[in-house]
């Protein structure tokens, strides 16, 4: 029985959308600054004159943020996954073996991706909110060699940073392998040396550190990575994610596929003013914000789950007490106060974001004090008075002044 399909009733979306957004104070999307967002509702030819000097541009801008001097920087029409993806199927195929280091969600997510290529996979996996250290990867190359071995700087699931990262790298080099950092969460909110570290391939997505918009992605490949591209006989089973067919475009300013136009106007801003600020200028707010945020989070009677050692600045993962439904408190936030946070996969701890935009005194006061009214509605003795004080006197020392 085949009936037409009539039109469904239809709303613009200007009814739908809150007059006062949602502040997104969670493991992003972030929040993007105006020019981000006029740059977004642009369209322009894909391979007009104009489009050319903007991807110059961008990977120009793009090469400061990665550190690297590499002319094999490519943009990706997808998410930060599209580019992860990227990274793996180009150097990866039947009979190749990744060591997968591995300690949440994301880290995890690099080992199904060469599963799927039809990789032979090794995981390391990290103890619950540690890092993988430097003595698990020499063991793991005790065992045998690796073609690849993957590893996310920032791991947002559980708010790990891999501190050892550079020692980590060093001991893959050693062994002659290639390395794919994802950097998604953490580029231009701490530092990050794609060629002082050697790093063979580094992944960045839109809608974090960068404070662009979600689905255009950024991939950058080492000369040596970029010899395995070229020398691949392979069959390459992602036409779309084929870093050859993509350098065309990023390279040659030839057709690959219609570009993502605004988004890559958008990233073009976004890279702009990360160049503006200074790299050094905006890894120092984002650490004086972070730190100034985990201070008035503890000193408020709350806990946080990861040691300072390498706990990562870029999203703070907070214990939730003992019966407390972390669901609820997000919605008491949400509802009461308009701040969004993140709950998290299968951890029992609530996350607060602080890549880029996140990282200004002002949104940092108004989701303290929302996630601390949200804890005290729930039955928390929580002091949200102090937490508030110790928030406001470590921003009073901030010598730059730039949190507003
Ligand atoms: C968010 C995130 C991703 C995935 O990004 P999508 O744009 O959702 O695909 C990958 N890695 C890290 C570290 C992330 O934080």
């Amino acid at each position: 029985m085949k009936t037409t399909v009539l039109p469904p009733t239809t709303t613009p979306l200007s009814h739908l959308l809150p007059s006062d957004p949602l502040l997104l104070m969670g493991a992003g999307p972030v929040p993007i600054p105006q020019a981000v967002a006029q740059a977004n509702s642009v369209v322009i030819n894909h391979l007009g004159g104009l489009m050319d000097s903007v991807i110059d541009r961008v990977k120009e801008m793009a090469r400061y943020a990665f550190q690297t001097h590499s002319d094999k920087v490519l943009g990706v029409a997808g998410s930060s996954s599209a580019a992860m993806e990227m990274g793996i199927s180009n150097l990866l195929w039947p009979g190749r073996r990744a060591l997968i280091l591995q300690n949440g969600t994301f880290s995890n997510r690099f080992g199904d991706m060469a599963i799927a290529v039809g990789a032979e996979v090794i995981r390391v996996e990290a103890a619950e909110a540690h890092p993988i250290t430097p003595e698990m990867v020499r063991d793991a190359f005790k065992q045998q060699a690796y073609d690849v071995v993957t590893m996310v700087q920032g791991e947002t699931s559980c708010g790990v940073l891999l501190n050892q990262m550079p020692e980590i790298i060093q001991i893959c080099k050693e062994n002659g392998c290639l390395v794919i950092v994802d950097a998604v969460c953490t580029l231009s909110t701490m530092p990050l040396k794609m060629d002082e570290w050697q790093i063979d391939v580094a992944i960045t997505g839109g809608q974090k550190g960068i404070s662009s918009i979600p689905g255009v992605s950024m991939i950058a490949f080492s000369s040596d990575a970029w010899k395995v591209v070229e020398g691949r006989t392979a069959l390459m089973p992602h036409w779309c994610l084929d870093a050859k067919n993509a350098q065309n475009f990023w390279g040659d300013h030839q057709y690959h596929y219609t570009a993502p136009v605004p988004g890559i106007l958008a990233m073009h801003e976004a890279l702009r003013l990360i160049c503006e600020e200074t790299l050094e200028k905006r890894f120092e707010r984002h650490e004086i914000c972070s730190l100034a945020l985990q201070e008035g989070i503890e000193r408020m009677g709350l806990g946080l789950f990861v040691n300072p050692e390498y706990r990562l600045n870029s999203v703070v993962a907070i214990d939730l007490p003992q019966g407390v439904d972390g669901g609820r408190v997000r919605k008491i936030m949400a509802d009461r106060f308009n701040v969004e946070i993140s709950g998290a996969f299968g951890l029992n701890i609530i996350r607060i974001g602080q890549m880029g935009e996140q990282c200004r005194s002002h949104n940092l006061f108004k989701t303290l004090y929302a996630m601390g009214m949200a804890f005290q509605q729930e039955g928390v003795a929580v002091s949200v008075s102090e937490g508030m004080a110790a928030l406001q006197s470590r921003l009073a020392e901030d010598p730059l002044q730039f949190v507003s």
